[in-house]
């Protein structure tokens, strides 16, 4: 797939008129894995240390559509500070991109579910209106029984769900098509 870096923002993001889509989610939650796998290149860093990434980081997925990598949430060592930081950089995010995001990407880990801070984000997105679907990452790891009850805990979300591991290439394709069939770009963009 055609990927290029646009930038990394802590502050103030350009203005353009392309439709985006948001990878959100817990720190170490594989995002940035499943960024990569998504693109089949290593644009997003892949962190032993989680919650290091404190920008919004953009991507150009072919001629039309931009990706969106914002900062982790919850990690413990994060200090109040940087908290407030995050939290004032996705603010600002949100309000200024409103109109171009056409979805939400939140990212859960298979094995555990939604946590209270992934909620909390989830009721965030509900309120400003925003579309978002589900993904469920490092499938691989949750045993058939932990991904059965974390399947039956986010059913009440009402979503589109993808499944997916990075480690073992899954749901690459299922990824694809639900950010092609959220941003409704005709053909020509790749
Ligand atoms: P991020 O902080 O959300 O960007 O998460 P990363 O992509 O940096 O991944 C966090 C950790 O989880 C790393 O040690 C990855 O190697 C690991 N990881 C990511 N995706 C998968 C996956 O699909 N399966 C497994 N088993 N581990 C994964």
């Amino acid at each position: 797939m055609k990927v290029e870096f646009l930038g990394s923002y802590t502050d103030k993001i350009p203005e353009d008129n392309l439709k985006e889509v948001v990878f959100v989610g817990r720190s170490n939650v594989g995002k940035s894995s499943l960024i990569n796998m998504l693109v089949g290149k290593p644009v997003a860093r892949v962190s032993k240390e989680p919650g290091r990434t404190r920008s919004i980081n953009m991507f150009l997925l072919g001629n039309c559509i931009k990706l969106v990598d914002v900062p982790g949430y919850g990690f413990a060592k994060v200090s109040k500070i940087e908290r407030e930081n995050w939290k004032e950089l996705m603010e600002k995010y949100f309000r200024e991109r409103r109109k171009q995001i056409k979805c939400v990407f939140v990212l859960l880990d298979s094995k555990t579910g939604p946590t209270e801070l992934d909620e909390i984000m989830i009721e965030w997105i509900r309120h400003l209106e925003l579309p978002y679907k589900v993904v469920l990452t490092k499938v691989d790891k949750a045993t058939q029984k932990e991904l059965s009850k974390v399947l039956k805990r986010i059913e009440r979300f009402g979503t589109q769900l993808i499944i997916t591991s990075a480690k073992e290439g899954k749901g690459k394709k299922e990824l694809f098509k639900s950010i092609m069939e959220a941003v409704k770009v005709e053909g020509g963009c790749f």
